[in-house]
């Protein structure tokens, strides 16, 4: 079987890690895969880091289609990626998480004819100001097969349209990356000079135009943030796009440590030994709810209900003045417990692999 993965973003090269290793661990060669780097992250911390670390084999190609409006950057990737499957026929194109890339390669794949699989089906935050959102309702009207992380993505799916013979639900890939990464998790440079003490530091990422586009209210949730923490350093691995709103000379507190993206071996170090994460970010919600972390998400909607429903995550919302008393909440000791979502367990890929090859044989 002929099989195409695309990836463009960084949440993209953790989820496709497990994939690709579960077919290079088939002893024979059922599955052929090529794998696309559409270039939408490029930058090396963006990027290359997580091909190291992750020991995901280099891309057979890169679209190089970096930056760019959401428009500029769709139709750059539809072009490139259309060229790439003229050349390169495939049987099934893979997609993973909700990026741009996703969205564009599925449209591409099915204008081709081509069948597409959406690995994180079906989860949705109902909020259309989020272009993640866009990209997950677009690939879902879609694709043919749902790989899903939640019977909650199932439901969306069948809200949808779906059948229930196109929907696996099959647990959570960018938890395979966390289970089988965890004992190399790497301590960073900065952990010692800085005299972190573990659960005596807050890990703090933000990246979505709620909170980043407006520098004011940035600063505003910032400030909120380190007023509150009782004095504990907050540790700010600060997102590119967050970066080019906002410069080191803006935030002035000495208790607010930023520092570059991090590889994700001293990231999730750095999340699995803190006291609590604040983010809007979507992935981390998942892996704080495996590592048992409390987690403070910066929105007013999830795509991921099952991170507050059985997880360690609790939605803050936008508004600044919400921080203090989750934050006093926090200090008092009586954040909640969470426990692991079904099927969340590190078998996820291999289970992926499976349904494929089952698909492929009724296809033959
Ligand atoms: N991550 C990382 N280094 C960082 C920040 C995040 O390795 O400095 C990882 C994190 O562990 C998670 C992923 O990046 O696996 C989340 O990516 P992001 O927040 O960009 O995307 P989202 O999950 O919101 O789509």
């Amino acid at each position: 079987m002929k099989l195409t993965i695309v990836a463009g973003a960084r949440p993209n090269f953790i989820k496709i890690a497990p994939i690709i290793h579960a077919i290079l661990n088939l002893n024979d060669d059922k599955i052929n895969y090529r794998l696309v780097h559409t270039g939408q992250h490029y930058d090396q911390k963006m990027s290359d880091t997580f091909f190291k670390e992750l020991n995901i084999p280099d891309p057979d190609i890169n679209l190089c289609c970096g930056g760019g409006t959401q428009a500029e950057q769709t139709a750059a990737i539809m072009i490139a990626f259309e060229n790439e499957l003229l050349n390169n026929p495939t049987d099934l194109v893979l997609v993973v998480g909700d990026v741009t890339s996703t969205m564009a390669c599925a449209i591409v794949a099915k204008k081709l004819n081509t069948k597409v699989a959406h690995v994180e089906a079906g989860i949705r935050s109902f909020d259309l100001t989020m272009p993640e959102e866009i990209n997950r309702m677009v690939t879902d009207s879609i694709a043919d097969y749902f790989f899903t992380t939640s019977k909650t993505a199932n439901q969306n799916l069948k809200n949808n349209g779906a059948t229930d013979e196109q929907i696996f639900f099959v647990g959570n890939v960018m938890i395979d990356t966390l289970i089988a990464n965890r004992d190399c998790f790497r301590k960073p440079v900065f952990f010692d000079s800085m005299e972190l003490k573990n659960k005596n530091y807050i890990v703090l990422t933000l990246h979505r135009p709620a909170n980043v586009d407006e520098i004011k209210h940035l600063q505003e949730t910032i400030n909120e943030i380190v007023s509150n923490t009782n004095n504990l350093p907050v540790i700010f691995p600060i997102h590119p796009r967050t970066a080019k709103i906002i410069s080191t000379s803006d935030l002035n507190n000495s208790n607010l440590k930023i520092v570059e993206p991090l590889g994700y071996l001293e990231f999730n170090y750095l999340v699995q030994n803190s006291k609590a994460v604040i983010t809007d970010s979507g992935g981390i919600t998942e892996e704080t709810t495996v590592m048992n972390i409390p987690c403070l998400t910066l929105r007013n909607n999830t795509e991921r209900p099952e991170t507050v429903s059985i997880g360690t995550n609790e939605l803050i919302g936008t508004y600044s003045k919400n921080i203090k008393p989750a934050l006093e909440l926090l200090f008092s000791g009586n954040w909640k417990k969470g426990s692991i979502p079904e099927l969340w367990d590190g078998r996820t890929a291999h289970r992926i692999i499976e349904r494929l090859l089952e698909i492929n044989k009724n296809h033959e």
